[in-house]
């Protein structure tokens, strides 16, 4: 027997799209939020509360980058964007312990458009989020690390990791929306600002340089995050460009995509795809799933014979409207356990998780599961795996 219609739908419909910062193509349904509280802050503005920052920057001439600089800018002239060949922003695998969860907006105004013309955005949003799972993977020690040579500019500490989960949560982080991070100078005009890192995890200080690599601090969600992760703001003299694609967000999206464009290294690139979501977990567990729980504790354990029930689950990010959801379960003899079909999403979903179940325990044993995302028809991503059941 599944489970009542009902608590399958209030799962379904449970997002963390409600707090308007996830990317929905129409922002009627949620909460307005000042685009003023969008953009990330490291450079201190007078009267703000960091505005001490801007007192540590240090003057160029001054600076130890500048022979470097100088010789960069020589080298560089020539030759296109696409010499900078950017690392990720965090020691991790890309597509396994870290997904990117959102791209900068490139459309300027209330619509949202991501750098290929898809919903992987917010409005406002000026950054790129490379986000981890839960707040317990936090405590594993993600390092974010600098993406390409360069100099400390500023660089904060000591706030909290903390969810934003309501208007209040909001208003405490009004003027630190960055949470603790740092800016770094890099070469040819270019600079990145990091967000959100982990509480006195900071490691460097305004003035010191860094080679590609080097550890900066670690993943949090310190400042306005609803999940942990790094957000990383790329500026050329000024300009807000999108390190993916090397436009800048003033000149809008584009479907067509050369990869050659990118400021991320090919190998980076190589694993990116803004047509399709990212299956972040799946399994076999022996309660209902419930997703606000995800991003705090991970995922849930995974069932044993001894439960009274079971459910086989997925969770998902970057899911687009009418995207179908299918999770199949099968023992090892391949008899269909469970086989379930959501029905199309009504609109585009940050963050979304879905299940189905049996109202009776787990024989022991090996089981296959698979889970899938189907758009107009097309499977764009399956993940599958046997799993033992003790
Ligand atoms: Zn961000």
């Amino acid at each position: 027997m599944s489970f009542p219609k009902q608590a399958q739908e209030a799962n379904i419909g449970a997002d963390l799209v409600a707090e308007g910062r996830w990317p929905v193509k129409t922002v009627s349904d949620v909460p307005k939020v000042p685009r003023s509280n969008f953009v990330e802050h490291l450079k201190g503005r007078s009267g703000a509360p960091h505005g001490h920052l801007r007192g540590l920057e240090i003057p160029l001439r001054h600076s130890p980058l500048y022979a470097v600089s100088v010789g960069a800018v020589l080298l560089l002239s020539s030759v296109p964007l696409s010499a900078m060949e950017l690392g990720l922003p965090a020691q991790c695998e890309l597509g396994n312990s870290c997904f990117m969860q959102q791209y900068p907006d490139m459309n300027p105004g209330e619509e949202v458009a991501d750098p290929m013309c898809g919903g992987q955005s917010y409005d406002g949003h000026k950054g790129t989020d490379l986000r981890i799972r839960s707040i317990k993977d936090i405590e594993k020690g993600y390092a974010v690390v600098a993406v390409s040579d360069g100099e400390v500019l500023r660089a904060r500490d000591g706030a909290q990791d903390r969810l934003i989960e309501t208007e209040d949560d909001r208003a405490k982080v009004s003027g630190k929306e960055c949470g603790n991070g740092l800016v770094l100078r890099l070469s040819d005009g270019y600079e990145i600002q990091y967000c959100h890192l982990r509480q006195q995890s900071l490691v460097v200080k305004p003035g010191q340089m860094v080679r590609r690599g080097d550890k900066l601090g670690e993943i949090g969600a310190s400042g306005l995050a609803q999940f942990p992760h790094v957000h990383i703001t790329v500026s050329r003299n000024g300009e807000v460009v999108d390190p993916l694609t090397g436009r800048k967000t003033s000149e809008g999206c584009s479907t067509s995509f050369q990869a050659s464009d990118s400021l991320f290294s090919p190998s980076i690139v190589a694993k990116l795809d803004l047509t399709k979501p990212e299956v972040l977990a799946f399994g076999l567990a022996g309660k209902p799933l419930d997703h606000q729980a995800l991003v705090i504790e991970g995922p849930p354990p995974q069932v044993s014979s001894k439960d009274n029930l079971f459910v086989v689950w997925g969770w998902f990010i970057n899911l687009r409207k009418g995207s179908i959801i299918k999770l199949s379960l099968k023992d090892k003899d391949g008899n269909i356990v469970i086989d379930k079909t959501s029905d199309p999403l009504d609109r585009n979903k940050a963050t979304f998780s879905f299940f189905s179940g049996k109202r009776h325990s787990i024989s022991p044993g090996d089981y296959e599961i698979e889970v899938s995302v189907m758009n107009d028809s097309f499977m764009i991503r399956k993940a599958s795996s046997i799993m033992k059941i003790n």
